[in-house]
């Protein structure tokens, strides 16, 4: 079924606790944690608890959710103070584009100048 979770998904057992992570924040909905290798000072992964491949098909069958990510993705960058100064919010969608994990996840990046466009 749809959203279900996917046995050899690393983003799914995260979100079980069969995989450690730094999580920052938790809903009923979405679990944010920090990226193990991380590209800015604030840089945290906020993904859906049910199991979706990309932002686009999480969109499509649970809109609601969808928005969650978002909501939480400001959250995030709120609680690590860097929303007053600026931050990117960025979902990479497909290998050409640099996903690497194919459980949709909202890059928060922030606490440093960014470039645009980016690299
Ligand atoms: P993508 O390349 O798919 O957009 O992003 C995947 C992200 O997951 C990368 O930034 C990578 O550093 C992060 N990542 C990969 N494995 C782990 C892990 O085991 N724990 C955490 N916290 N992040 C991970
Ligand atoms: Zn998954």
């Amino acid at each position: 079924m749809a959203g279900e979770p996917q046995e050899d998904c690393l983003f799914c057992k995260i979100v079980t606790g069969d995989i450690p992570a730094t999580v920052v924040r938790e809903t009923e909905t979405t679990v944010a944690f920090r990226d193990i290798n991380p590209q800015a000072p604030t840089h945290v992964l906020v993904v859906p608890r049910v199991h979706y491949p990309d932002a686009a098909s999480l969109a499509a069958a649970e809109p609601a959710v969808a928005a969650d990510v978002l909501r939480e993705a400001a959250e995030v960058a709120a609680q690590d103070g860097v929303d007053a100064s600026g931050f990117r919010v960025v979902f990479n969608t497909g290998a050409g584009a640099g996903q690497t994990v194919f459980h949709v996840h909202a890059h928060v990046l922030g606490g440093r100048g960014l470039q645009w466009p980016p690299g």
